[in-house]
């Protein structure tokens, strides 16, 4: 048999060798009957039962997961649950049952497809994507009337056998709530037909630092249960029927990335220095405050002390602080916006848990691929979602909301040290209006006698081109400047960054993305402004060296890329690769300027020893 590779969207960059469990869509084997009348009440019945039981089982894995700080997976719980109410699915399906006259699996799975295909007409990505939790559901739905018993059932008893190899799991698509399984029974990773880098899956994958391929159109149907597979999420390859010397070959070079992994443990506790004494400074994304806990003691459960005053020194290593609290998701997966008292919660609890260092709050950024639905109810949908009335336009259209975010943010700088961010800044009219806002929040609460930082420092993401290239009309009106790439690179290069049909045209290292980004920092660095980039990019060691080189010092990222990015700053001299770096960025071609980007990873610093392939 001849060895095969498909490729799709690679979520970490482990790589995981196993065999396939390959999971069959309920919805593709289906008992299709007609009804007699006098079966109507019972067939009715039968579906009541398999929609409590999922909804029993949800709740199950809701409360299995206690306290953990995976606030992703109880988001998406909540999601399947609002579904799970939703009359056009529930309420119709029993409709059907009694008018057609039809069993409940083939009723559901024709209000499945009615449901689909108004999802088909929404012209927001993010929306869209929702299909795939109606969908995941109506699976659920179909097992538990099937008696398949679910996921766990399923996996029960082969999957705890310990002297097998793993399993990969390989599906069209996989549920949120179905992740949860999948952890519990130690899946090596996952495979799925469907996804893109920012579907559930994929962030999921992220949040339980799984590896995965998303996205990979007729896996499903090309791989065999129980055969041996290699999922290669570093360059998004499924690979099957291997012969026993590339099997070895891929068996070498996972035994040699465990051992690299084992090698960053020993970095944890140093100091995000380059060679030549350069400060790097390294802070966490994160996207609920819940996680700003886990970000804190990722560094604080590592660091070993032995002498209490030693703490303070191990706190300010590895995460330096939050360089992004994303939060919209406050603003997610409910229907009425989060008042002031629920804001400042949340806020306090990230501010308290990183005892001491600074959490950057950015204001709402809603719209494109963030869906707020209570601000939908009222609005037309917009023609071009990425371009319309969202994030500060948005807020600065509509006061109320700004003002009550910002009064929450502000109380919360009482407990330490706090800086706002406001995202989709195209130019100074936008600061400069948010500012007076925020001026009007703080006499609010001044008036009020309630405490805040009043020298609560105010920066802009530079996330739209024009920010990046006319910077210096900014600068006088900002604190501090944060590159998002995610978005720099979306609007630069016209690349939707939620599809994945031109997810292969996305290209952080195109000469018109350095060129901003560079334009970015040194603008900054002569005017004295202090500037970090929280884009994806920053979490990604094959762009570490090239953004020293070009300046940078501040980097933000999900807290679980620090260390691999620790690696390459401790071993970088910022001072030598200042020259060849700006030599990158007058390079014009794509290609070119990749290429030599993987050179200058490769050998690394001048006067430095070769470094292995980075694979860029
Ligand atoms: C970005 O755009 O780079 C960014 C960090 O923000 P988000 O991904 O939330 O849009
Ligand atoms: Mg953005």
């Amino acid at each position: 048999m001849t060895a095969w590779s498909l490729s799709g969207i690679g979520v970490g960059d482990a790589l995981a060798i196993g065999r396939a469990w390959v999971l069959a869509p309920a919805r593709l084997d289906l008992p299709r009957r007609h009804l007699a009348p006098v079966q109507v009440e019972a067939e009715v019945a039968r579906f009541q039962t398999a929609v409590a039981q999922v909804e029993a089982e949800l709740e199950g894995l809701r409360q299995a997961l206690g306290d953990e700080p995976a606030a992703e997976l109880r988001a998406f719980l909540d999601l399947q649950s609002i579904v799970m109410h939703d009359p056009l699915l529930i309420d119709e399906t029993e409709l059907r049952i009694r008018q057609e006259l039809c069993n409940a699996e083939w009723a559901l799975v024709q209000q499945l497809e009615a449901v689909s295909l108004q999802f088909d007409e929404i012209e927001d990505a993010y929306l869209r994507e929702r299909k795939a939790d109606v969908q995941q559901l109506v699976d659920r739905i179909l097992k538990a009337m099937q008696g398949a018993g679910g996921l766990a059932a399923l996996f029960e008893q082969e999957t705890t056998d310990p002297s097998q190899p793993p399993w990969i799991l390989v599906a069209r698509d996989i549920a949120p709530a179905d992740m949860l399984v999948l952890r519990q029974h130690s899946f090596a990773g996952f495979a799925t037909d469907s996804g893109s880098a920012t579907s559930h899956t994929a962030i999921l994958a992220r949040s339980l630092g799984l590896p995965a391929v998303v996205g990979v159109p007729g896996l499903h149907d090309q791989v065999d249960q129980g055969a041996v597979l290699v999922l290669d999420a570093e360059n998004g390859m499924v690979v099957g029927a291997l012969d026993e010397t590339a099997l070895s070959r891929y068996q070498d070079r996972q035994t040699h990335q465990v051992f690299v992994r084992q090698q960053l443990e020993a970095i944890r506790h140093l100091e995000s220095t380059t060679r030549d004494g350069q400060r790097v400074l390294l802070m966490a994304n994160i996207d609920l405050p819940e996680d700003a806990a886990m970000a804190g003691q990722r560094v604080l459960l590592m660091a070993n002390i032995d002498l209490p005053e030693d703490a303070a020194m191990a706190l300010a290593r590895g995460c330096e602080g939050v360089g992004l609290l994303r939060s919209e998701f406050l603003f997610m997966n409910r229907t009425s916006m989060p008042s002031e008292e629920e804001q400042l919660a949340a806020y306090k609890t990230a501010v308290l848990a990183m005892s001491g260092r600074v959490v950057t709050i950015r204001t709402l950024d809603s719209g494109a691929d963030k869906d707020v639905p209570a601000l939908q109810a009222s609005r037309a949908r917009p023609a071009n979602p990425a371009l319309a009335l969202r994030a500060i336009r948005l807020c600065l259209a509509e006061p109320e909301i700004f003002l009550t975010q910002v009064r929450a943010i502000l109380r919360a700088s009482a407990f330490g040290p706090v800086k706002v961010l406001v995202p989709l800044v195209s130019g100074p009219a936008e600061i400069i209006a948010a500012r007076e806002l925020i001026a009007k929040a703080m006499s609010e609460l001044r008036a009020k006698e309630q405490s805040f930082d009043a020298r609560v420092p105010i920066g802009a993401m530079i996330e739209v081109p024009s920010a990046a290239i006319a910077i210096d009309g900014l600068l006088a009106h900002i604190d501090f400047a944060s590159l998002g790439t995610n978005d720099l690179i979306q609007y630069t290069l016209a690349i939707d960054r939620t599809d994945s049909e031109v997810a292969h045209l996305y290209d952080p290292l195109h000469p018109a993305v350095i060129r901003l980004i560079q334009n970015t920092l040194t603008a900054c660095r002569r005017a004295g402004t202090p500037v970090s980039l929280c884009g994806e990019m920053a979490g990604d060691p094959r762009f570490t060296r090239i953004l020293i080189g070009l300046g940078l010092r501040e980097f933000s990222m999900h807290s679980a890329e620090i260390l691999r990015v620790k690696q390459e700053v401790l071993d970088c001299d910022a001072q030598a690769m200042a020259r060849p770096a700006r030599r990158l960025t007058r390079l014009g071609d794509p290609a070119t300027l990749r290429a030599a980007v993987a050179q200058f990873n490769q050998h690394g610093s001048p006067g430095q020893t070769a470094r292995p392939p980075s694979g860029l």
